[in-house]
């Protein structure tokens, strides 16, 4: 596949390192070679490093190509597959599992001064009372933890104040997540892995993996040599087909961004600057950019297709919930895959004792996917614990490659779409 440069998203062009890493050209070798450089991949090259790891990342295009550059840069705590780890994980384990994606990259952007728009404040909205009482369950369980003074729960007339809409019935707040601009959180955190010494190539695409003691990790200009792998290719990833073919299905996301709005019209739309997600099956995100756009996002097209024109399939989308943005400029629309996985886990595992993969969030990854990293770097560093609790959670495998799979994901997604209709 020819290497492209970033999409024509906000991100991209208000991105504030514009670094580019040589390709590959020739053999390398190296202790831990890692396939793809978005969140998973620079995450877990940058833990690796911290630990004295020698580490070699190849991505394909440019750091933060995907998903991890283009997403709706909602900061949201959690990992998926927790509830399903108390058979193999004990309460504390997990329990340290929930924030600490969050904690990561807190501290990153402290440590290393990544200058990527980090905002707290984060808001779900509920169209009815089920998604209502999910938050109030949710809301229990922070208590449990210790952690509900960074809730609360608002109603619709407060919602109103909050968001200047009534389409929902009521919220909750986190102020322990937030957004941010991740396609500058990725670039700065690859940054301060390549300033502790490692070895970064874009436009390297791999096209195959050798297994060995030593794993051969080809490229179409070169190869590394490398003690162990980590594939983060997530939704583009197409290497060990053996034993990861049908297990993560590409799903597009849609993004479009409007011109800066004025004051009086965020003060009325998110006065408190909050990023807000509902709660559908097939679900709208938003928020304000640092420069005062609106950037929605939803979920259009689980078929794997780009829409031909993004922006007049999300503009009707926006405007059910601020009507009043009609005749707005929209100055940039993009897409990206996210990783959907049937039930919802994230696949982390091995391939071999020496090959581990980690992919497949469902979108939702930006701290998820620094929680994953940092169990495959345990993991390869021999606590193997997290990671084998994940590996022994089963998943769906959908036969018949990846259009059969893909119309499965469509069809499941009409389903979830009509309950958010009732
Ligand atoms: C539009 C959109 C909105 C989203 N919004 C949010 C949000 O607001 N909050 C949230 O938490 N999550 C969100 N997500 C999900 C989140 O962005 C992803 O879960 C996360 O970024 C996945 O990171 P990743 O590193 O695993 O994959 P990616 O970022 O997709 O990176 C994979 C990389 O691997 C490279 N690669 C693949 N194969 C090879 C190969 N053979 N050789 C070399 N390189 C290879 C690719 O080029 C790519 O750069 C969103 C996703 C999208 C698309």
């Amino acid at each position: 596949m020819p290497a492209e440069e970033h999409t024509g998203s906000y991100y991209a062009a208000t991105r504030t390192d514009r670094t580019a890493y040589p390709p590959l050209d020739g053999e390398e070798e190296t202790e831990v070679c890692i396939v793809g450089g978005g969140f998973t991949g620079v995450a877990c090259a940058l833990t690796l490093i911290e630990r004295g790891h020698r580490v070699t990342l190849l991505e394909q295009h440019r750091i933060s190509w995907g998903a991890s550059g283009r997403n709706g840069g909602q900061l949201i705590h959690g990992l998926g597959g927790t509830k399903q780890l108390g058979r193999f994980l004990s309460e504390d384990k997990i329990r340290a599992l929930h924030y600490r994606g969050n904690d990561i990259i807190k501290g990153r952007i402290e440590k290393y001064q990544i200058q990527c728009d980090l905002k707290a404040g984060f808001i779900e909205v509920a169209f009815k009372q089920s998604q209502m009482d999910g938050l109030v369950e949710d809301y229990e369980e922070h208590r449990e933890w210790n952690l509900d003074e960074h809730l609360r729960l608002v109603d619709r007339d407060e919602l109103k104040s909050l968001l200047g809409t009534d389409v929902y019935i009521g919220g909750m707040i986190n102020d322990l997540d937030g957004h941010l601009h991740p396609l500058n959180l990725c670039a700065g955190e690859a940054r301060a892995a390549a300033g502790l010494g490692a070895s970064i190539h874009e436009q390297t695409e791999v096209i195959d993996i050798v297994h060995g003691d030593k794993v051969r990790v080809v490229t179409r200009q070169g190869a590394v040599i490398a003690d162990k792998v980590l594939l983060a290719g997530n939704a583009y990833q197409h290497l060990e087909l053996k034993k990861l073919s049908g297990l993560v299905f590409p799903a597009g996301s849609f993004i479009i961004a409007t011109e800066p709005l004025p004051d009086d019209v965020t003060d009325r739309i998110n006065p408190t600057d909050l990023a807000v997600c509902d709660l559908n099956n097939v679900l709208d995100y938003y928020r304000l950019s640092a420069d005062k756009r609106l950037l929605f996002g939803g979920r259009c097209n689980y078929s794997g297709k780009v829409p031909t024109s993004i922006e007049d399939s999300m503009v009707p989308r926006m405007l059910k919930v601020y009507p009043e943005l009609e005749g707005k400029r929209i100055d940039y629309a993009w897409g990206g895959n996210i990783g959907i996985v049937v039930n919802r886990v994230p696949c982390m595992g091995r391939v071999t004792d020496n090959i581990f993969y980690s992919m497949g969030y469902s979108g939702h990854g930006v701290a998820p996917t620094h929680i994953a990293a940092e169990i495959v770097a345990d993991a390869m560093d021999g606590a193997t614990d997290v990671l084998q609790a994940y590996e022994n959670i089963s998943h769906f495998r959908i036969p018949f490659g990846q259009w059969f799979g893909n119309q499965i994901v469509a069809l499941g997604m009409l389903y979830y779409r009509l309950l958010d209709e009732l």
